[in-house]
């Protein structure tokens, strides 16, 4: 079934679970990480980016893009378990919108590398639009890094700000800034396992740790446990995909067999599958009843 943010993290935040919010890019995707919760009867959030020519991450041709979301809306449909549909990192107003017209449940306005005020004016902003579409809005302050070019360095979240923000704007979720990377890890992660608890007393809305993807088994325990109610996932995703793939490719060469991009597909889907159910373990997602 389809839901929107707040239908999956409120619950998660009052029973002290995660939920992992795994990006899609394309059907293989969906299949696996749909399929994933099906499989392990857990709650999920699948997210979009903002392929259109002004994104902030590549662009697609918009009709491809809204092929997409409906078949992405139809699968959710008829899913049993609850699935969100989340634009991740958006940085203007006008892509929130465009994901809300496709269908997006849950949007989330990135505007955490401008200045705190305005920072709350624009979230404040599309709030005031999503919330009248029933879609709930993530935001983020203090600064994660790692995606490309962004050098701007590491930015804790302080309980101040995150207390300040929320009574300015009532955002529904927050991205919170507490020693993880976007991408992949080139020395271990510093968690500050005392600031998420000190975040999750500052405020009541739903913790989000971005760059949540190649984490030990025991650092998501404590984040879990400390508060932290949303883990975004995706780039040790679809690392696992593609190994999947040239790992069939190695067996296939090693027989003497082709390469048949049919038989290839699956076994990247079948990877993803695979680790993101490991990591629905690993957040402690409560099963739906
Ligand atoms: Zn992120």
């Amino acid at each position: 079934m389809l839901v929107n943010g707040n239908d999956i993290l409120l619950k998660a935040r009052e029973g002290h679970y995660a939920v992992g919010a795994f990006n899609v890019f394309d059907f293989g995707c969906v299949d696996a990480v749909l399929g994933a919760a099906e499989a392990t009867n857990t709650p999920v959030i699948a997210q979009i980016l903002d392929w259109h020519p002004s994104g902030n991450f590549g662009s697609r041709p918009q009709e491809e893009v809204k092929m997409f979301m409906d078949m992405l809306i139809y699968r959710a449909k008829l899913s049993p378990v609850p699935v969100c549909i989340h634009l991740d990192h958006c940085q203007t107003y006008e892509g929130c919108i465009r994901a809300i017209k496709y269908g997006a449940t849950s949007v989330m306005l990135d505007a955490s590398m401008k200045p705190f005020e305005e920072n709350i004016a624009l979230t404040k902003k599309v709030i005031e639009a999503a919330h009248a579409c029933g879609v709930t809005v993530e935001a983020e302050i203090g600064h994660v890094d790692g995606h490309d070019g962004d050098t701007t360095g590491k930015l804790y979240t302080t309980p101040e700000q995150a207390k300040e923000f929320y009574a300015a704007t009532g955002v529904d979720s927050l991205a919170v800034a507490v020693g993880t990377v976007h991408g992949v890890y080139a020395e271990e992660p510093k968690l500050q396992y005392d600031l998420i608890s000190e975040l999750r007393e500052a405020i009541p809305a739903p913790l989000v740790m971005h760059g949540g993807s190649g984490l030990s088994p025991e650092q998501y325990k404590e984040c879990v446990e400390r508060g932290i109610t949303k883990i975004n996932f995706a780039t040790y995703m679809l690392l696992a995909g593609g190994k999947g793939i040239s790992d069939k490719v190695a067996e296939n060469n090693a027989a003497g067999k082709g390469n048949n991009f049919i038989d290839l597909y699956p076994e990247g889907v079948k990877a993803m599958k695979e680790i993101v159910m490991e990591h629905i373990g690993y957040f402690q997602t409560k099963p739906i009843a």
